[in-house]
């Protein structure tokens, strides 16, 4: 019996197999069909300065419109986008999108984009970066570029240049979900970052545990010592917010602000949230 059991199990596992590889065949095929029909769109999210209680920058945030899925959540694509090399198409639709969208806002406000490493590795990023600029009559000074660790693992000697090239022409250069790379620290002085993004996952019990609250203290005194701004990813609540405001984190983003918003709401959100007045508001209420 254990044995027919046992060749049952091989069978059911070779069909889930199977079936999982056809669900990635049908998808990576609706991907290209999606690259050409750019069904993708951007949403912003805000970065919030802190000191100066205002909107100081949008992050980009894709999402895929699929015909029959409907929405698709850039951890369920980037990945497979990135294993096929769609990335790199993805990637420079975004860079100008983006640059396009933050032409139109306020001289004040940046925009953030997100890179992958296969962008570094599989094109000429600093030209799509230079052409989405220039198409859009964006200055480099309103481009912020967030890549993770995992891009200066792929290859430091070939990575480094790249960033340092990006940098002299203005663009400006984050980390982001710092602290979830097993050795993001020793990547801290690989490059002058401008900015580090602190992972969420260090935010949601800095009220509530005192641990959680003496990382993130010393975080952003590591950030500060090393001359980047410091930005807390993943804020929900005012307590959270208060807690990084007497921390003198510079930013702060997450859904407590808003989460990310279509494009057309960009200029709404800039007057709503412009020097606190919603915020303080909201907070007053609680
Ligand atoms: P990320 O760059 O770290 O972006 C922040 C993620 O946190 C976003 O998820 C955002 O919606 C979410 N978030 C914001 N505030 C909160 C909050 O208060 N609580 C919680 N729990 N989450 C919050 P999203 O939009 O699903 O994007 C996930 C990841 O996908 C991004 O993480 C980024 O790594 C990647 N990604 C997104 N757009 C692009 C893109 O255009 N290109 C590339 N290469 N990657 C992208
Ligand atoms: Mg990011
Ligand atoms: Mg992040
Ligand atoms: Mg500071």
């Amino acid at each position: 019996h254990a044995k027919a059991d046992g060749r049952k199990r091989e069978r059911f596992f070779a069909g889930e197999m199977e079936a999982q590889m056809q669900l990635r065949h049908a998808l990576e095929a609706d991907l290209r069909a999606a690259v050409e029909r750019e069904q993708f769109e951007l949403h912003y999210q805000p970065l919030y300065d802190l000191s100066q209680h205002r909107i100081c920058g949008f992050e980009a945030l894709i999402r895929w419109n699929h015909p029959i899925r409907g929405r698709v959540a850039p951890m369920d694509f980037i990945p497979l986008a990135e294993e096929v090399g769609l990335i790199v198409d993805i990637g420079r639709w975004v860079l100008r999108r983006a640059c396009s969208d933050a032409a139109q806002w306020p001289e004040g406000i940046k925009v953030a984009v997100n890179v992958s490493a296969i962008q570094f590795s599989s094109s000429d990023l600093t030209q799509d970066v230079s052409e989405a600029l220039a198409a859009a009559a964006l200055s480099p000074s309103r481009l912020e570029l967030e890549i993770t660790e995992s891009v200066l693992m792929e290859n430091l000697s070939e990575v480094l240049p790249i960033l340092h090239a990006l940098k002299e022409r203005g663009i400006r250069i984050s980390m982001d979900d710092f602290g979830t790379g097993y050795s993001s620290l020793s990547y801290l002085s690989s490059f002058p970052f401008d900015k580090i993004k602190i992972d969420k996952s260090f935010v949601y019990d800095i009220v509530e545990n005192k641990e959680a609250h003496a990382i993130m203290h010393a975080i952003i005194l590591l950030g500060d010592a090393l001359g980047m701004r410091v930005t807390v990813e993943g804020v929900e609540t005012a307590a959270q917010l208060a807690l990084l405001e007497r921390e003198e984190c510079d930013e702060i983003q997450g859904y407590h602000i808003s989460p990310p918003r279509p494009a057309p709401d960009v200029p709404n959100l800039l007057s709503l949230l412009q020097n606190g007045g919603e915020l303080h508001s909201r907070e007053a209420r609680r």
